[in-house]
């Protein structure tokens, strides 16, 4: 059988390739890049770019330069050099080019962690802070565009600058979830807070959106006052298509997920959760009662409830 090409042709809404790479060594290149462009008498795009994760081409630079943020973490010295968690462990400065599993991984080395994620971490810090971030804890914490101190950010001009709610606040605002449109990030102050040792994690099904919203809402209602709400630390929610066979992906061994499935038409609505507990933030807790934790999500199905204990590790959940 012949091998299927391993491009794909340009389709009709395909847009212009960039015209050229920057692999920077360092910020001062970036800016090299971009005063030229400034000076230059039809100015062109340029456009950073992390993991190229984003859809659309929009890490990309039609007929442009495109900058490869993922050089500057390969120069002499390492990775180790753009991450440095400060000394009295309040927050941690990462290169924009950092992938967020190695902020996580150097949080994590001196007991702390971020609060806020994607669930995916294999993203540059600089490309989710372009975006927003969102995880399951934003609901408590917000997206990582709201957990940031401070910015080294590379305006369109080419200047460097420093920027934070206090200083240059345009700017800070504007670079944050600004689609990469207002400057290049190459340094993000992120604050750090205790990790938890432990976290339970659950996950629940149910055959009814209506039935999972319920449960989400009563889970994330921090301001609802009732002993449920804010209680968890992370909630998210996701949609699992039996006909495409998401159904039998999540290999559950304590029901059959595709006869729940079956039951419910083919669609299954999944609520993930967690609550963390145990380790220096959480010193004198009790440990989590498994029986409460299940109890907060009344329209589940019962029969398809899902539990275990993860440790958390330098190596864990990455
Ligand atoms: C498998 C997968 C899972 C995902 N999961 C989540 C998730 O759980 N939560 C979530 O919020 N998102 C998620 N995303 C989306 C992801 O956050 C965005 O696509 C993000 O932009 C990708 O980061 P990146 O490093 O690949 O950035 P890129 O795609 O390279 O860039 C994204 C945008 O940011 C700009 N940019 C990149 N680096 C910089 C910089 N240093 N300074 C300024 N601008 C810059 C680019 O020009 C572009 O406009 C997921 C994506 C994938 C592919």
């Amino acid at each position: 059988m012949p091998r299927p090409p391993r491009w794909c042709p340009p389709t009709s809404d395909a847009q212009p390739a960039a015209a050229a790479v920057l692999y920077p060594s360092c910020p001062e290149d970036i800016a090299s890049l971009l005063r030229a462009s400034c000076m230059h008498p039809s100015p062109f795009p340029v456009s950073a770019r992390g993991c190229g994760h984003s859809t659309r081409g929009q890490a990309s630079a039609p007929r442009g330069v495109v900058v490869d943020m993922l050089s500057l973490g390969c120069q002499a010295g390492g990775s180790a050099t753009h991450l440095s968690v400060s000394v009295d462990g309040r927050y941690v400065d990462a290169g924009g080019e950092q992938l967020w599993v190695d902020v996580l991984r150097a949080a994590l080395a001196h007991g702390l962690t971020p609060r806020s994620w994607t669930d995916y971490l294999h993203l540059t810090v600089g490309g989710t802070l372009s975006n927003a971030g969102i995880s399951g804890q934003a609901f408590r914490h917000g997206p990582q565009i709201s957990n940031v101190q401070e910015l080294d950010v590379i305006t369109g001009l080419g200047e460097i600058v420093t920027c934070s709610k206090e200083k240059h606040a345009d700017l800070f605002d504007a670079v944050l979830g600004g689609l990469g449109q207002f400057g290049v990030i190459t340094r993000a102050r992120i604050p750090l807070i205790p990790a938890p040792a432990r976290a339970r994690w659950m996950r629940l099904f149910y055959t009814g959106a209506a039935a999972l919203t319920g449960d989400q809402e009563r889970l994330i209602g921090v301001d609802l006052g009732t002993a449920v709400s804010g209680f968890m630390d992370y909630v998210e929610g996701s949609v699992v298509l039996a006909d495409q066979g998401q159904v039998g992906s999540w290999r559950s061994s304590f029901f059959s997920e595709t006869a729940l499935a079956e039951e419910a038409g083919g669609v299954l609505y999944c609520l993930e959760g967690a609550l963390y507990y145990g380790g220096a933030a959480l010193a004198g807790e009790s440990d989590v009662d498994k029986d409460d934790l299940v109890k907060l999500a009344p329209n589940k199905v019962e029969r398809a409830t899902e539990e275990t204990d993860w440790t958390m590790t330098g190596n864990s959940r990455c």
